[in-house]
């Protein structure tokens, strides 16, 4: 199993690490096309059992319970994407020379094998955070330009079902983790971007190191272009040391005005230096500002990436405003809930670390800002003292609250701070009701807690709808 495709899965032996959302699929393909599949699975509980008499009933091998022996006569690993690379499964697959393939590697390595279907190029999207939002918008300024897409990977369409599906598409919006791009080693992308990179997952990777070298996969081997943000040079260095293709070109996006071969924004206007004619003396318009919804400064670097892919891809400049227009974002990004007595409340509940809630708190100016959860081992001071100047006041929930509270006192002491003792589902709608009291009209109470939310609720959605919930309650009451 050398790095090209793979045609003759006939009787070979692949062990499939993980049941659940990849691993599923993946064994059902792989049994499908002739291989002789075994699932191995750490946990044992009703769902995998579950799961597991689905695929028995296929003629699928499953061992529950005993996800770190390899099974005798393996010749190839198809791991779920979550799975950490020091697990006994994968030192004993490395001692015994059998290669390990993500979920990514799979279809990358299955795309070109149904007869009469198009191979699409993949446009590839990664970072800290902006993944999902940017490979929307991605998406949709394709689909604007006419082309046959879907967003997928992490969102949206299986990879799987992209490859090896009856749609048809020209070409594929990919969003990938990091976890995703550790276990895709021949992953040769179209064009690529790493929006950001500040420290996440280190517990996975080892070290910020080992996390900027799975990010930075995602540029090997690019055919058109490598997009990296000029504000991050750390995505810079990425694009440095990739291997790409000849004629492959570095690609920089900026809030401010654009260079050669970047683009960037001037006057409020999105505009192209890299995929135009004479790129030392024009500059070709892109789209307005007011088409990035919503335009808060993250955002708008966001739609950059996205228009930077779209335009190495050959796409018009109209379809990069089209898309952009028609694009709407997920649920609890900067979603605007509503206005009460002069005061805007916006839920941000995706805002899970402090690198995104610092860009939340970046896009407003005066802030009652709602935060606190788990903190997953973030340190807080660097966002409360770059944020500080825009703060009203601030209302902690949560778990890790106090760390939060720590850097308040450290960094902005002059702040109001409400301290909520409560991890129950209903402090919201206090915290809510605090916010409000500190409030004053032309503030925004931004909800961007920078911290996971599993303390207090389910997931960031049910946060971001127990907020919303609290500022209908508050409106209501108005
Ligand atoms: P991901 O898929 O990487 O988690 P999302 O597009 O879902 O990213 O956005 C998650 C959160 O990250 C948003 O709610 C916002 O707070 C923040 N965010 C989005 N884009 C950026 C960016 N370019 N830089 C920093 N933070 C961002």
């Amino acid at each position: 199993m050398g790095s090209g495709q793979v045609t003759d899965w006939q009787g070979k032996h692949v062990t499939v690490a993980g049941l659940g959302v990849s691993g599923v699929p993946a064994a059902k393909v792989l049994h499908g096309l002739g291989a002789r599949v075994t699932v191995v699975n750490d946990g044992d509980d009703a769902r995998a059992r579950e799961q597991a008499a689905a695929l028995e009933a296929l003629g699928v091998t499953v061992r529950l319970g005993d996800g770190a022996t390899l099974p005798e006569g393996t010749e190839l690993v198809v791991t779920a994407p979550g799975w950490q690379p020091d697990k006994p499964l994968f030192l004993a697959a490395e001692r015994a020379g059998v290669p390990v393939w993500g979920d990514v590697e799979l279809a990358w390595r299955l795309r070109g094998t149904v007869p009469g279907k198009p191979v699409a190029p993949w446009l590839c999207v990664t970072g800290t955070n902006g993944k999902t939002t940017t490979t929307q918008m991605l998406a949709s300024i394709l689909r604007a330009a006419g082309l046959r897409t879907a967003a997928v990977g992490n969102i949206g369409v299986s990879l799987l079902d992209a490859v090896l599906g009856e749609e048809p598409y020209d070409v594929l919006a990919v969003e990938l983790s990091s976890y995703q791009l550790h276990w895709a080693p021949s992953l040769r992308a179209h064009s690529a971007a790493v929006l950001n990179l500040a420290p996440d997952h280190l517990d996975w990777h080892g070290s910020m190191e080992a996390y900027a070298r799975d990010k930075g996969r995602v540029y090997e081997g690019n055919q058109v272009a490598c997009v990296y943000n000029v504000a991050d040079k750390a995505t810079e260095d990425l694009v440095r040391e990739a291997d790409v293709e000849e004629g492959c070109r570095a690609i920089g996006f900026t809030l401010g005005t654009p260079g050669p071969s970047q683009l960037g924004v001037v006057d409020g206007i999105l505009v192209d230096r890299a995929f135009v004619e004479n790129r030392r003396e024009s500059a070709q318009e892109l789209a307005e500002v007011s088409d990035v919804n919503p335009p808060a400064p993250h955002n708008i670097a966001n739609a950059l990436a996205a228009a930077a892919l779209a335009r190495a891809f050959g796409v018009p400049p109209q379809a990069v405003r089209d898309g952009l227009r028609a694009f709407t974002p997920d649920a609890h990004r900067i979603a605007h809930v509503a206005d009460v007595n002069g005061v805007a409340y916006v839920d941000d509940s995706k805002a899970t670390n402090t690198h995104a809630a610092e860009a939340s708190l970046a896009a407003y100016g005066s802030i009652v800002w709602i935060a606190g959860g788990l903190a997953k081992g973030a340190t807080f001071d660097e966002l409360v003292a770059r944020s500080a100047g825009r703060l009203r006041g601030v209302v902690l929930i949560g778990a890790d609250r106090a760390l939060i509270r720590e850097a308040l006192a450290r960094h902005a002491p002059e702040v109001p701070v409400v301290d909520l003792d409560r991890t129950d589902t209903g402090a919201m709608l206090q915290a809510v009701q605090e916010a409000a009291r500190l409030a004053q009209p032309g503030d925004t109470v931004l909800l961007a807690p920078a911290c996971a939310s599993m303390d207090m609720f389910a997931n960031y959605n049910k946060r971001g709808d127990a907020f919303a919930e609290a500022v209908r309650e508050l409106g209501a009451g108005a």
